[in-house]
């Protein structure tokens, strides 16, 4: 799944991106509001993360706004605040559930796919684009009858381009996304993980659907 986390907590957001990105979920982290807005303007979100604390709005008034803007995305409030209060403030808001800070990283999990699978459309974990498919459960990619095996990083950077479809990624925007803050990760690595899909993606005749972008990075397209 795409999720977005708005964390301002730079040690907590990458923390959480971490776990995130490790059960193979692309991730993007902002740091407040204003930056997430931005984001969820441009992505569509299966799930949104949302610190209530944040420098420059409250997160349930993020969350009205990003409800009044039609992201329809179901949300996970987290907050230092565990009072029943709160609890009931978040739901009125428009959040689908509501963590209280600290958690153990197992339960933020099953929060998510709890929500996730309450309100999971009819293509549950597929994604596709054209005729190539991805299958969540299984990791693989799959055109037709045919199908090719990917690890956890090529299935996290193919979901990554598929959603964003159409649209040119950088090479930053990809490490961002896919490594997260990984301390030992060169920017050369996303040439070779496209290497690496791009033989993949031949297995199934679709090894020219990552096109590069000279000087900027990557974009998948499915049309000619
Ligand atoms: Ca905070």
């Amino acid at each position: 799944m795409h999720l977005l986390v708005v964390e301002d907590e730079p040690k907590m957001g990458e923390l959480v991106r971490r776990v995130l990105v490790a059960e193979h979920h692309v991730v993007d982290l902002a740091p407040d509001a204003v930056s997430a807005l931005a984001l969820a303007a441009g992505t569509e979100y299966d799930v949104l993360i949302l610190d209530r604390g944040l420098p420059d709005l409250d997160g349930l008034e993020l969350l009205r706004l990003l409800r009044a803007r039609g992201v329809t995305a179901p949300a996970l409030m987290l907050t230092a605040l565990g009072s029943v209060e709160h609890r009931v403030a978040g739901l009125d808001a428009g959040a689908d559930d509501y963590l209280a800070k600290p958690f153990a990283f197992s339960e933020l999990l099953a929060r998510i796919r709890a929500i996730a699978r309450r309100t999971a459309p009819v293509t549950g974990s597929r994604l596709a684009v054209g005729d190539l498919e991805l299958d969540e459960e299984r990791h693989v990619a799959r055109v037709g009858e045919r199908s090719v095996d990917l690890s956890a990083r090529e299935f996290a950077f193919l979901a990554y381009l598929m959603r964003n479809e159409g649209h040119v990624l950088t090479r930053q925007q990809i490490l961002d996304a896919v490594w997260g803050a990984e301390p030992d990760v060169y920017s050369n690595v996303v040439d070779l993980y496209v290497s690496y899909l791009r033989r993949k993606l031949a297995d199934l005749d679709r090894g020219d659907l990552i096109r590069t972008v000279r000087g900027v990075g990557y974009t998948l397209r499915t049309d000619a």
